[in-house]
């Protein structure tokens, strides 16, 4: 993968903050953060909302679970892009 645009920027970034994504996806999807405040901003948002249920999804959370969570964060991100 060569190209990521922020919307395949996003999903890639569920990933990488979840530090799943292979090394030349990673260096690929921080140069194109590097150069997107959009991502930026949800990275930051990410970070800082949902910290406590990140502790819980460490300590043991279902994978049904998790991929609630992230659908949860997605809805939450798309409604309302509000930076801070
Ligand atoms: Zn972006």
């Amino acid at each position: 993968m060569t190209d990521i645009s922020c919307q395949t920027g996003v999903e890639l970034l569920m990933e990488y903050l979840e530090g799943m994504v292979p090394d030349e996806v990673r260096s690929t999807l921080e140069s194109h953060v590097a150069g997107c405040p959009k991502c930026v901003a949800f990275i930051a948002s990410y970070q800082a909302t949902p910290r406590i249920l990140r502790d819980a999804t460490a300590a043991a959370m279902p994978p049904e679970l998790q991929r609630s969570l992230l659908a949860f964060l997605n809805a939450r991100r798309g409604d309302r892009p509000q930076e801070e």
